[in-house]
């Protein structure tokens, strides 16, 4: 049966598929409240599609990331692969449990999904028990955690989402990966236009929240020189200079009308997740990743817009 999983999972779009036991797990688990009667969590990961990011690291093509890569990844393709591999257990006696992760319901109370709207999360919400998503990666063998808490994979780097199953079928399971790729080189870090993420890799939702929708005009085609006129610090934000606090965070962020939504609350993402395509492109120049392109991902030095283009903005551009 576990090759049947597989063949499924990859017919499904799937690309690395991993079986963790529950002696994985410490018996306070999220998992067994989840699911008392677990006894192997089926991990998926996803490619995402490389090209995807090609559009914002050229400065061309925005939307594409937030709908191919997170919207329809989240609601569409990794559900799809989660209830046809669910069905074929529950076929064969078994209970299957899919688990995504539910992007709007958050155990913290003053904290926040950069992917998703603000206002449209539900916070200290801690009767609707959710993974730790990373952490069961890892125990599923998907692949090891990288500096800015991202799951790094042999194939994809961290170009990958991922989704589990728990059910009560026992599986042969698949190693734990010995940590190999992450050299915290800090590219990562370096290449945050919001500088989000501390020297220990923890991100900071807000700051991340805030230059993820685009808070910095060096990076974003798409903000007017008057941006953030009435904010006395707005070269500071622009700049990806400022320090930001949950509610100065929200006021950001209500400021940055320059580019639509997706559906399902999904923000468009501007910084292109810069942090992952500069971990990417480090991994791709040491020739570390399995899966081989036959041109390199970054095609010519990186583009910024200048500073003084918000600076000296004439008013009746406005
Ligand atoms: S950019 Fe460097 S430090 Fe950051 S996760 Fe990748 S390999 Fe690790
Ligand atoms: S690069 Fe983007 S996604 Fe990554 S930490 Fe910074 S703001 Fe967040």
């Amino acid at each position: 049966m576990r090759n049947k999983v597989i063949e499924l999972a990859k017919k499904n779009g799937a690309d690395i598929v991993g079986f963790a036991p529950e002696s994985r797990f410490s018996k306070d688990s999220e998992i067994f409240k989840i699911l008392p009667e677990t006894k192997t969590v089926i991990g998926l990961a996803f490619r995402i599609l490389r090209g995807i990011y090609r559009g914002i690291e050229e400065g061309s093509t925005y939307y594409q990331y937030t709908t191919m890569a997170v919207e329809n990844m989240e609601e569409t393709v990794m559900p799809m692969a989660q209830l046809r591999i669910s069905m074929m257990l529950e076929e064969e006696g078994y209970t299957a449990l899919p688990q995504r992760r539910h992007q709007q319901i958050m155990a913290e109370e003053n904290s926040t999904n950069p992917e998703v709207a603000y206002d449209a999360i539900y916070r200290g919400r801690t009767n609707e028990i959710q993974l730790d998503f990373l952490d069961t990666a890892i125990k599923c063998g998907l692949g090891e955690k990288g500096f800015h808490n991202v799951l790094l994979t042999d194939e994809f780097g961290p170009m990958v989402r991922y989704c589990f199953i728990l059910t009560d079928a026992e599986f042969e399971e698949t190693k734990v990966v010995e940590p190999h790729i992450c050299d915290k080189c800090g590219k990562c870090s370096e290449a945050c236009p919001g500088n989000a993420i501390a020297e220990n890799g923890d991100v900071d939702p807000w700051q991340c929240a805030v230059y993820y929708n685009g808070a910095n005009g060096t990076k974003n085609p798409f903000m007017p020189p008057y941006a953030f006129e009435d904010f006395e610090n707005r070269l500071e934000i622009i700049a990806g200079e400022a320090k930001v606090t949950p509610e100065t965070a929200r006021k950001i962020i209500d400021n940055l009308y320059f580019y639509p939504p997706a559906g399902h609350a999904y923000q468009c993402s501007i910084c292109g997740r810069a942090c992952d395509m500069a971990c990417y492109i480090h991994l791709e120049e040491k020739g570390v990743l399995t899966k081989k392109f036959n041109s390199p991902f970054r095609k010519r030095e990186e583009w910024k817009f200048d500073l003084s283009d918000f600076e000296n903005y004439e008013k009746d551009e406005v």
